[in-house]
């Protein structure tokens, strides 16, 4: 079978491994759509401590279940399934409480588990019995399926902020998890939404979406222009979806007194510390959070809600590549040319 290896940092190569079936507990899997992260494009240049090269990254992964191992039998041949990120260890304390993307061990497909950049994946048994991995409804795409994993971290990060009916939702970056975070949002209550972007050709792509108000910060004082449209009052909720520790500066600024600020967006290597007085989270009597990922119940959740057509992932995807344009499908995830980039293997 054909994989994306990753052979060391910024050298990926499409060639023949071995197919190999599945033993004991282990699924086999034949995938049918794997889309770019952000994380896939750091792992590239950057390298990993949980991947070890020769590996095969991908973790949005949508695919079809072509073999089983003796003792499985929650799956079953011919059924398609999605694929989360975070697989819980299903021992320490963190996961057997539900908490399995702050599990100690930290597992997670395309990471200690060869990912989605290939043809085919033997899932571990670990990944089988704890793992993220929800069945696909019939009328749900493939490609739709494997955003399931990026909408799971949006509800992550949004169940965190407890946002609610009524409040006012800031989001700093208009990516694909800002675009999703919009439907997902208004489903959750979001009554004003305000979609802050620097480059106003991102922000154009962000309009279809839905939401009330659309700030680029190319000649615009954002402060100003965010206090203007709440009533001097701040957003309820702000979160930073997008890896810039200016964001996570302005978020804390911004919010409402009793505000809650999500640092989504993890920041590159090397990126300073927050510049912020401390008065202002004392005065403001607000939450400074952050989140990380997914946990089982929220991929499935996200799941229902593309069956319903609560959150159109499907609008979010602009590029789609082969598993040979590895490269150019990593590159065009990261010039930010579009939203979300998707391979076909
Ligand atoms: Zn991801
Ligand atoms: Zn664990």
């Amino acid at each position: 079978m054909k994989a994306a290896v990753l052979k060391d940092i910024e050298r990926i190569v499409v060639e023949d491994v071995p197919s190999r079936e599945p033993a004991a507990g282990e699924v086999k899997l034949r995938v049918r759509a794997c889309a770019v992260c952000g994380s896939d494009v750091r792992i590239f240049h950057f390298g990993n401590p949980r991947v070890k090269p020769p590996a095969i990254i991908g973790h949005e992964v949508a695919a079809e279940v072509i073999a089983v191992g003796d003792g499985v039998d929650e799956f079953r041949v011919g059924q398609r399934v999605a694929l989360g990120a975070d697989v819980p260890c299903g021992k320490c304390d963190w996961c057997q409480n539900g908490l399995g993307n702050n599990c100690a061990e930290n597992y997670a497909i395309g990471y200690q588990f060869d990912g989605g950049f290939a043809e085919e994946m033997v899932l571990d048994p670990m990944v089988v019995q704890f793992g993220p991995v929800t069945p696909i409804p019939d009328s749900v795409s493939d490609e739709d399926a494997a955003l399931a994993e990026p909408l799971a971290c949006a509800i992550n990060g949004l169940e965190m902020c407890r946002l609610g009916v009524g409040d006012t939702l800031c989001l700093i970056g208009a990516g694909p998890i800002g675009c999703m975070m919009i439907e997902l949002g208004r489903h959750m209550g979001a009554t004003e939404i305000i979609v802050v972007q620097r480059s106003p050709k991102r922000l154009e792509l962000a309009k279809p979406f839905g939401a009330d108000h659309y700030i680029s910060t190319e000649n615009t004082d954002v402060l100003e222009a965010v206090r203007e449209i709440t009533k001097g009052r701040g957003p309820d909720v702000v979160m930073t979806t997008c890896g810039s520790v200016e964001a996570h500066e302005q978020a804390i600024e911004m919010v409402a007194n009793r505000g809650r600020v999500n640092l989504f967006g993890g920041l590159g290597k090397g990126a300073r510390n927050l510049d912020i007085a401390s008065n202002t989270i004392h005065y403001k009597e607000c939450f400074v959070l952050g989140s990380h990922g997914s946990v089982p119940r929220q991929h499935k959740a996200a799941m229902a809600l593309i069956e319903k057509g609560v959150v159109r992932v499907g609008h979010v995807i602009t590029h789609r590549f082969a598993l040979d344009e590895i490269e150019a499908a990593l590159a065009a995830a990261e010039k930010h040319e579009g939203l979300k980039v998707v391979v076909t293997p």
